[in-house]
């Protein structure tokens, strides 16, 4: 573990656990939680960057491989404790043995809720991960950018995707990710444009150049100048990484054999080493950067947060107290607080007898409303054959009786007056 990582271990998982619990609690339904989404297009090293971060496989290949928002929350553990995976979506919930296991299971979660085949889909898969070897982090991987639909997609998959990506980086709380390789002109990335349009700034934009291994000879100052901040400005800067090319994937070079190559890959770069000096190379690197910028980030978003809690607090005391208050615990008093309710009620139903209007929420005529509630009680106390309800039952059918009386001698009483 580096220092700086030890330096931010007391400052780092509290924040990040924080947000996290909020997560599992369902906050996110009505509030923004605070995150990282990586965006790019389609092929431009997204997973790769994540798979570098997390040491575990992720799905990948040519084409559109992820098809819905993964969330990946990594835990740094202790030494010796081993790996521990979950994966959660819709009401699944799965523990994973394996690191190797993870891939299949992904690809499972996306054909479930996005359908067998290249559909995309809004509805989140959430992977946990806690080992040693990963940095207190929580990213959200998104559908690469897709100019042309392929077969089997709909019309408007560009759209589609778009419209997902927008959803998570227009959050004021989403730090986003722009993954561009250094192979493309990056003015003309659509990712970067994206980003530009809900953050002009570039105050939560982050750029990631990769594949540097593939930069066209002669055009490594470019490159370095991006990285330098000095084209395109962002706030946050850019880092550049070296992820496993097709080759050493296929010739199964590890994760962590592929950090190591990264290493002595800008180490003797003729250009990048200045890049590797700065502190502004390698995975590790990243990992450093991102974790602070999150608990940053974090730190920044918890006023706002709790205001909004509190705002959203006050909003369901105030449509609770609405209610009144329940019934008691005690069951004498239980039957008293009945009586009353039942008092209060009569006094209604006698105020509308003498024509007083009386309406039952926005519209509803209060006869309907009761007829229905009363048979839906009714049902209830059948069901329910305990003995003290069965007298409140005997009492209640009477006193139904009595409110259909009652109706039928208003609705005499106003055809008499017409
Ligand atoms: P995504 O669609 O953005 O998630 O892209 P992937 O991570 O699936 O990567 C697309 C392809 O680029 C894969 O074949 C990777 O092996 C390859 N790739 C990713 N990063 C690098 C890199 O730094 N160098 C090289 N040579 N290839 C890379
Ligand atoms: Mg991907």
């Amino acid at each position: 573990m580096t220092t700086l990582n030890q330096q931010y271990e007391e400052k780092v998982r509290p924040c990040i656990d924080l947000i996290d619990s909020l997560r599992s609690l369902g906050v996110e339904k009505d509030l923004a939680l605070p995150a990282i989404a990586v965006i790019g297009d389609q092929s431009s090293g997204k997973s790769s960057v994540l798979e570098a971060l997390s040491g575990v496989a992720l799905p990948r290949g040519s084409g559109i491989v992820t098809r819905c928002p993964l969330e990946l929350k990594m835990k740094r553990k202790n030494g010796g404790e081993g790996w521990y995976g979950k994966i959660s979506y819709k009401d699944h919930e799965e523990n994973i043995e394996n690191p190797s296991d993870v891939e299949k299971k992904i690809r499972e979660a996306q054909d479930e809720m996005a359908g067998i085949g290249v559909g995309i889909s809004a509805d989140l898969i959430s992977l946990e991960i806690a080992s040693p070897d990963v940095p207190d982090l929580t990213l959200i991987d998104l559908p690469g950018i897709t100019r042309v639909a392929v077969k089997g997609q709909p019309e408007d998959i560009e759209h589609q995707i778009k419209r997902l990506i927008k959803k998570f980086i227009t959050k004021q709380e989403t730090i986003s990710l722009v993954v561009v390789p250094c192979t493309m002109d990056i003015a003309t990335t659509e990712a970067l444009r994206m980003a530009q349009e809900v953050d002009p700034d570039g105050e939560r934009t982050l750029g990631i150049l990769t594949k540097p291994d593939l930069v066209d000879k002669g055009t490594e100052q470019t490159v370095i100048d991006i990285v330098h901040n000095e084209v395109i400005h962002l706030k946050k800067g850019y880092m550049i990484v070296r992820c496993r090319g097709q080759q050493e994937i296929t010739n199964e070079v590890s994760l962590a054999e592929a950090i190591e190559r990264e290493k002595a890959f800008f180490n003797d770069h003729a250009h990048f080493h200045t890049l590797y000096n700065e502190g502004q190379a390698t995975v590790p690197k990243l990992a450093e950067k991102l974790t602070i910028e999150l608990v940053e980030h974090i730190e920044r978003s918890l006023p706002r947060l709790e205001e909004q809690i509190e705002e959203k607090l006050a909003q369901t005391q105030a449509e609770l107290e609405r209610y009144g208050t329940g019934p008691p615990t005690d069951p004498a008093e239980r039957l008293i607080f009945l009586i009353d309710k039942v008092s209060a009620f009569t006094q209604d139903a006698i105020g509308l007898a003498t024509g007083e209007e009386l309406k039952c929420g926005d519209k509803l005529n209060v006869f309907s409303t009761l007829r229905r509630e009363f048979g839906k009680w009714s049902i209830h106390l059948d069901l329910s054959g305990n003995n003290c309800e069965c007298l409140i039952s005997i009492w209640l059918l009477a006193w139904c009786r009595a409110v259909h009386q009652l109706e039928y001698m208003f609705v005499c009483c106003s055809q008499h007056k017409d």
